[in-house]
């Protein structure tokens, strides 16, 4: 960390053209931890721009800042510009260069120094100069903020890096209930509350802002979609495309709802798989030692955290159901151990 620590304050003595990108389908830590950098490295006097592979949530629109972010699959053009440009690129939030699509062999190809600041397992060293890995870490966001305090910087933490950075913890966090909590993280969270950072207001926007059509679809889900498999603690929720075009989804409007599953008592494994313009998704989550990224990983080309990961299939959704209810079956040992 020392070594990077003084390599970054050194790149960041002088004014630069950056980049700064995050995984696709970002999440509030992949959107709160690049908007809070790019406030940092404003004040700094950087030029900053933040490319996302595609496009993100409505909840997460009113971030300060959010119209600086453009999305590669609608500008193309501009996004390779900027990139080809950059001094400075910035990985946050992923690991592997396969989880931001067709930017891949853009950021790939470019001659920038590359820093990496994420939180997941086994990173690519390959794909950055400068790596800050923590997989212990709660979320990408926190990991900035800890940067910013090995880099001496905390004086720049006004309300905009506070309440980016608050986002991002937060929502990785499930609001601070996930392991991965810790008290560096309700450190970290007390600071940026003194910096302005409007934790009521913000807890609002993200969570107290759902369309009607979400609510009911999360209804519908719940009373009509839920698959329980008692004597193995695992549950499915699935929607295929019509089910959701039916409740007028927008991007972002199934977050959250897999943790329904594993609220139900005694389930360690809960499933959301969804059909999103013809791509079947699956959300994995878990409780306990119960390791949902090795399955994410083996099974459905992905990964992620060990309570928390997600992938995709190749199959209908009817048939990633029945694979799904084989994998239970195949760990159900695993699932009724108690821990
Ligand atoms: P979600 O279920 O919210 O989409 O994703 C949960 C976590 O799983 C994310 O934070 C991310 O770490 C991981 N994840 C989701 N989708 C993928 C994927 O397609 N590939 C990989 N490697 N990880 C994923
Ligand atoms: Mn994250």
């Amino acid at each position: 960390m020392i070594n990077n620590v003084q390599e970054l304050k050194t790149l960041l003595s002088r004014p630069k053209k950056i980049v700064i990108t995050t995984h696709k389908g970002p999440d509030g830590d992949a959107i709160g931890s690049s908007l809070g950098l790019l406030h940092l490295l404003k004040q700094l006097g950087h030029k900053v721009q933040i490319i996302t592979p595609n496009e993100y949530a409505e909840f997460l629109h009113w971030l300060p800042a959010n119209n600086d972010v453009i999305n590669y699959e609608e500008n193309e053009v501009e996004a390779n510009n900027i990139t080809s440009n950059a001094e400075l690129i910035f990985l946050l939030d992923f690991s592997h260069l396969s989880r931001i699509s067709t930017y891949a062999e853009v950021i790939k190809n470019s001659n920038s120094i590359k820093i990496m600041i994420d939180h997941h397992q086994d990173p690519d060293k390959e794909i950055a100069d400068i790596i800050f890995s923590d997989t212990s870490a709660c979320s990408t966001a926190q990991m900035v903020f800890e940067v910013m305090e090995a880099l001496d910087m905390t004086n720049y933490l006004n309300k905009e890096v506070a309440e980016c950075l608050y986002v991002g913890i937060m929502t990785d966090t499930g609001s601070f209930k996930y392991a991965s909590t810790s008290a560096k993280t309700h450190e970290v969270i007390a600071k940026l509350i003194n910096a302005g950072a409007e934790n009521t207001k913000i807890h609002d926007l993200i969570y107290d802002n759902s369309s009607a059509t979400r609510v009911q679809l999360l209804g519908y889900c719940l009373n009509e979609k839920l698959l329980l498999y008692p004597e193995n603690n695992a549950a499915i929720i699935s929607l295929t495309d019509n089910e959701l075009k039916r409740f007028k989804f927008k991007k972002g409007d199934t977050e959250g709802f897999v943790n329904y599953a594993l609220g139900i008592k005694g389930i360690k494994f809960a499933v959301f798989i969804a059909e999103k313009d013809g791509i079947v998704k699956l959300s994995l989550r878990s409780k306990g030692d119960f390791k949902v990224n090795e399955i994410a990983n083996e099974y459905f080309s992905g990964g992620g955290h060990i309570n928390a990961s997600g992938g995709i299939s190749e199959y209908s959704v009817n048939e990633t159901i029945i694979q799904v209810e084989k994998i239970i079956n195949k760990y159900k040992t695993e699932l009724n151990k108690s821990n």
